[in-house]
């Protein structure tokens, strides 16, 4: 019998409850972010950002939504039970978990209850902190909570009492000289603001109200605890919004950065595939709201013999060549599969296209790439082989079904003994109907199409539907303007090379 670890550990099961932030994908930790990317499940609610769902997942796993407002469901409470259960039985299936929360876990999120359950069970589980919607507020609104000479302390709490609990504690919340932020106070403002100043706060006390805070959504009502009721109706603020309450909120004015970035508020649909996608974080630090609709998708290779022999005499190959993240994924599941390990590279070195590849090969198969070309196409690897001199070596390369020939061909010309195998294959994917009619309705104002085939995919999602006139149609270069040409489609902007994509989306929303 083993002695190891202690006995009641399950095997592998494991559930982290996961701070996602207040609503920018930006802010979930490095943390949460790598839990996320070894999940089995995700359950996840309302106020998450489904753009976080955008990570590098594993290709098998299972994300859930278990948001508490589906119509016609049961009640809250009923619900969380269902999301206790949950957790609990695929942990003990031996999987791992991550139960995804908006904002923090611990604050006003019922997360306490569910890791009481957890202990309880006597499942694994960790807790990992995420921002706050008030923090998150703080910074994109400009108030500082705390400031000197004008805020010396910070309150977090909430306008609404729980049902058939206890109300807020107005006379001390009134008698506070700092920052108050309400969580939930969106509807019961009227009564906080009659409240604090009943309990002795100054009835011209700087008020805000924030909206979707982080979010390319955000909007910011400000007032006074006498005028903010009135105000807030007047501009129809609706859920998640906080309200903070001090004179901080009065330092805002110099402060605002958020809403005045250059491109904030405009809308762009990007449709390549996320992993191939590191570039939208321009455009969103720019302020720009980055929609995906992706026109494209892949999934395992339907025939694997050919993998699973390459894969099993990998110490064969001198190079093992890898040219995108989703390569990496689906032959790490293969190798996992056939109970495979990264010592089966024996002495076979790596080469990666682009930085991220290289990065999820270490994430996944444990390996280092030994050759990762600063010029990121198929040209620039052949052209690093070959500097090192392939000729008569024996290289593997693992891509998609598709995937352009110009690798193969040159990889030859330079003399290598080249074995091309199918990691995985390219599948149109459903599309998101929602974003589709939004796309047909012109709401967005410029729209990234990186292939041919993603063109022929989106033709086929609009249907009879025109191009809408409205959003400005960029290209990643000339082959593709010519397939979008081809199907009568207007192409706005170019790329100059398949890195400027998001410069020419960007003059695209400026011009
Ligand atoms: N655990 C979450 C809070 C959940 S309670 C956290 O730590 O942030 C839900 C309340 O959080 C909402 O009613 C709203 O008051 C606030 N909230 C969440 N996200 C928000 C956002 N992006 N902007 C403004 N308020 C938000």
């Amino acid at each position: 019998m083993s002695t190891l670890g202690p006995a009641s550990l399950p095997p592998g099961g494991h559930v982290a409850l996961v701070g996602a932030g207040p609503g920018d994908p930006g802010l979930l930790t490095r943390r949460g972010h790598d839990l996320l990317l070894h999940a089995d499940v995700v359950l996840y609610d309302r106020l998450v950002d489904t753009r976080l769902l955008d990570i590098p997942y594993k290709p098998a796993c299972r994300r859930v939504y278990v948001g508490k407002e589906l119509p016609g469901r049961a009640s809250r409470d009923a619900q969380q039970r269902r999301i206790n259960a949950t957790m609990v039985r695929e942990a003990r299936r031996g999987k791992r978990v991550v139960r995804l929360k908006g904002g923090d876990p611990f604050i006003f999120g019922r997360g306490g209850e569910e890791a009481a359950v957890l202990a309880a069970a006597k499942i694994r589980f960790e807790v990992v902190p995420g921002v706050t919607a008030a923090l998150g507020a703080a910074a994109t609104t400009g108030i500082p909570f705390t400031h000197r000479g004008v805020a010396q302390e910070v309150t977090f709490a909430t306008a609404h009492g729980a049902k058939g609990g206890t109300p807020p504690p107005w006379s001390a919340l009134g008698k506070l000289k700092g920052t108050i932020v309400f969580y939930m106070g969106t509807y019961t403002l009227g009564l906080a603001a009659k409240k604090l100043v009943a309990a002795g706060r100054r009835a011209s006390t700087p008020v805000a109200v924030v909206e979707r805070a982080t979010t390319v959504r955000q909007r910011v009502v400000t007032g006074t605890l006498a005028t903010i009721a009135a105000r807030a109706e007047a501009a129809a603020i609706h859920p998640p919004s906080l309200v903070i309450v001090g004179d901080a909120v009065g330092l805002r004015g110099a402060l605002d950065w958020f809403e005045r970035r250059p491109l904030f508020g405009r809308s762009i649909l990007v449709t390549r595939p996320e992993e191939d996608d590191p570039g939208s974080q321009q455009l969103a630090e720019l302020g720009a709201e980055v929609t995906r609709l992706p026109g494209l998708e892949f999934r395992p290779a339907s025939d694997t013999k050919q993998l699973d022999r390459a894969l099993r005499s990998l110490s064969r190959f001198d190079w093992v060549v890898f040219t995108s993240p989703r390569g990496v994924q689906y032959t790490d599941e293969r190798v996992e599969k056939l109970g495979l390990d990264a010592r089966a590279f024996g002495s076979a070195r790596c080469a990666a296209i682009g930085w991220r590849t290289s990065l999820i090969l270490g994430a996944y198969l444990k390996v280092r790439a030994d050759l990762v070309p600063k010029d990121e196409r198929a040209e620039g690897l052949a052209e690093a082989l070959r500097k090192r001199g392939v000729r008569g070596k024996r290289v593997l390369l693992l891509r998609a079904d598709e995937g352009r020939d110009v690798l193969p061909k040159l990889l030859r010309k330079a003399g290598a003994r080249v074995s091309d195998v199918v990691a995985y294959e390219h599948a149109v994917p459903k599309p998101d109907r929602a974003v589709v009619a939004r796309l047909a309705a012109g709401e967005f104002h410029a729209a990234q199409v990186t292939s041919g085939e993603i063109a022929a995919t989106l033709k086929g999602w609009l249907g009879r539907r025109p191009w809408p006139e409205r959003t400005k149609l960029v290209t990643i270069g000339p082959v593709t303007s010519a397939a979008v040409r081809e199907i009568g489609w207007p192409v706005a902007r170019e790329a100059k090379e398949p890195g400027k994509l998001d410069e020419a989306t960007i003059e695209a929303l400026e011009g």
